[in-house]
């Protein structure tokens, strides 16, 4: 049974004197069980999230904590980079890592070939990591969409495999340690949605391509969540979607409200893939989510 994963891309916002009260504000008006929270400040505010979040009365029913994820990290282990943070450098931080948010890709021209070493740093560094694809609206409009997916999940992944052979002996808990974010890069911050069809069908594409590549599963098991203008408004939309587990949620995470909406609407597909997964009989992996 795939997790439901909620993660708060808080991007170039707060600063380390409000980011502890804007976590702690959050993750008291989510603890919804079974919904995997993770919070991701700037770099600077990583203390202040860690710190507010270490309080067992924010944990969810079922004990489950809002863990802490970095917005990104450098794709080399440490070295003359000047400004840049490895992912060795979370340690104590972060347990989480964003890597090839589109932004990234736009404004420090990130390529594939780089976000590939950044999966592979922070897979060393026992990081979470949360892969961001998807594609441009030329692309999109020129039909181009799964071709534009699925290089990028190739180029990011390729020789990663899953788990690496090292990796055997680590226990990642109940999430896979990694998750891919389907962002299409017209939706973000743009309050322009996809479809939860759309998404659902890239969704397949991926895990088509994490089976190419040697997932095991045919990458059954990786979570997909879907990114772009996500608000309590449309979640329902993407989580009908039994491939969709989940979102990164830009904007509408710096709003607790929203986060809340966001949050119980997570809840119910986690309660009903539960009950799927624990009737007898019945595949672990069926998402028995309502439809809206
Ligand atoms: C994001 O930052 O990954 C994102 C999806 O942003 P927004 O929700 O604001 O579109």
């Amino acid at each position: 049974m795939r997790p439901v994963i909620i993660a708060a891309n808080w991007k170039m916002n707060t600063t380390p004197a409000d980011a502890g009260d804007l976590a702690r504000t959050i993750a008291s008006r989510t603890r919804e069980p079974g919904v995997v929270r993770v919070i991701c400040p700037p770099f600077v505010c990583l203390a202040a999230v860690r710190d507010a979040l270490d309080d067992p009365g924010l944990a969810a029913p079922d004990g489950g904590r809002a863990a802490v994820g970095a917005q990104d990290v450098h794709h080399e282990a440490a070295g003359a980079y000047t400004g840049w943070t490895s992912a060795a450098m979370l340690a104590g931080l972060a347990t989480w890592t964003i890597v090839g948010h589109s932004e990234r890709r736009r404004d420090a021209g990130e390529t594939d070939g780089v976000i590939n070493g950044k999966v592979r740093r922070a897979q060393e560094a026992r990081l979470h990591v949360i892969l961001c694809v998807g594609e441009r609206l030329a692309e999109r409009e020129a039909g181009q969409a799964e071709r534009v997916v699925r290089d990028q999940v190739r180029g990011c992944l390729d020789r990663v495999g899953a788990p690496a052979p090292a990796d055997q002996d680590v226990d990642w808990g109940a999430v896979p340690w990694l998750t891919i974010a389907y962002e299409p890069v017209w939706a973000i911050g743009t309050g322009r949605n996809a479809r939860g069809a759309d998404a659902a069908a890239m969704a397949g594409v991926i895990r088509e391509t994490l089976g190419e590549l040697g997932f095991a599963d045919r990458g059954e098991a990786i979570p997909v969540l879907y990114g772009g203008s996500v608000t309590s408004a449309n979640i329902g939309e993407f989580l009908a979607e039994p491939s969709i587990d989940g979102a990164l949620v830009g904007g509408a995470s710096l709003k607790p409200d929203e986060m809340a909406g966001i949050v119980a609407r997570a809840g119910v597909t986690a309660a009903a893939r539960l009950e799927a997964g624990s009737r007898p009989g019945e595949g672990t992996r069926r998402d028995a989510a309502p439809t809206s």
